[in-house]
């Protein structure tokens, strides 16, 4: 079994989530006691999410570049960024090591072209909703169309984001804030739903909806147990 890498903290709350479900599957996989073989860095939040509003990514490029070496010298032999945001600073983070990072957006769009989708809604914070590295990705390496809500509605998911499910909280009204989004979205021709950022699994779930969801924290996590058991 190959050691996984994660650079986490962004937030812990969805941290938790792919350290809880990597290690579920190579359970589930390799039976008995198994576990996964993990080297992780969790980083404070808040600074880097003080940056992200400066638009300072070349330096949290260097920051996220610092602590993927610190796992590759711990024994990582692969890199995951926990969460879609700050794929921003990707292939500058890819560049500090030596070892392969597995992009979310990359893991994503197999699975979205596993289900022959074509046309999907993709939620997440304005950077990754608003920017092109996430959806342009998407879009040129897999050809699928990606669209995204409103700005007002782009707005709200980010708010719930950031200060409601990066500190834990799970809202009612908002969860049905983010089903009505979602509905629109069906309107416009959405088949399914991107949930690009790692903690909205936490507040919508496939049980609340009926479009095909996408929670980038499972497909992330099952790709790095897919790489360390291949
Ligand atoms: N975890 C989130 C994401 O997947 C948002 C927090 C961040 O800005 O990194 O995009």
């Amino acid at each position: 079994m190959k050691t996984i890498g994660l650079l986490g903290g962004m937030s812990w709350q969805s941290t938790l989530g792919y350290y809880q479900q990597i290690n579920e599957l190579v359970a589930l996989k390799l039976g008995g006691l198994h576990s996964a073989k993990i080297a992780m860095r969790s980083v404070d939040f808040a600074p880097v999410a003080a940056m992200q509003k400066q638009d300072r990514w070349q330096e949290m490029g260097q920051l996220l570049s610092a602590e993927a070496r610190l796992i590759e010298a711990a024994g990582a032999d692969c890199l995951l960024i926990c969460t879609n945001t700050m794929h921003l600073v990707a292939e500058q983070v890819a560049e500090a090591i030596s070892i392969p990072l597995l992009h979310i957006a990359d893991a994503t769009a197999q699975q979205l072209h596993a289900q022959q989708q074509q046309k999907v809604a993709l939620l997440g914070t304005v950077f990754t909703m608003q920017k092109s590295f996430y959806k342009d990705r998407i879009r040129e390496r897999f050809g699928i169309e990606v669209i995204v809500p409103d700005n007002a509605a782009q707005l709200q998911v980010n708010d719930v984001i950031y200060n409601e499910l990066c500190v834990g909280q799970i809202s009612e009204t908002s969860r049905q804030q983010f089903l009505n989004i979602i509905a629109e979205l069906k309107q416009r021709g959405a088949e399914g739903v991107i949930l690009g950022c790692t903690e909205i699994g936490l507040l919508v779930q496939q049980q609340h909806c009926s479009l095909p969801l996408f929670d980038t924290t499972s497909i992330h996590a099952k790709a790095a147990v897919d790489f360390a058991l291949a």
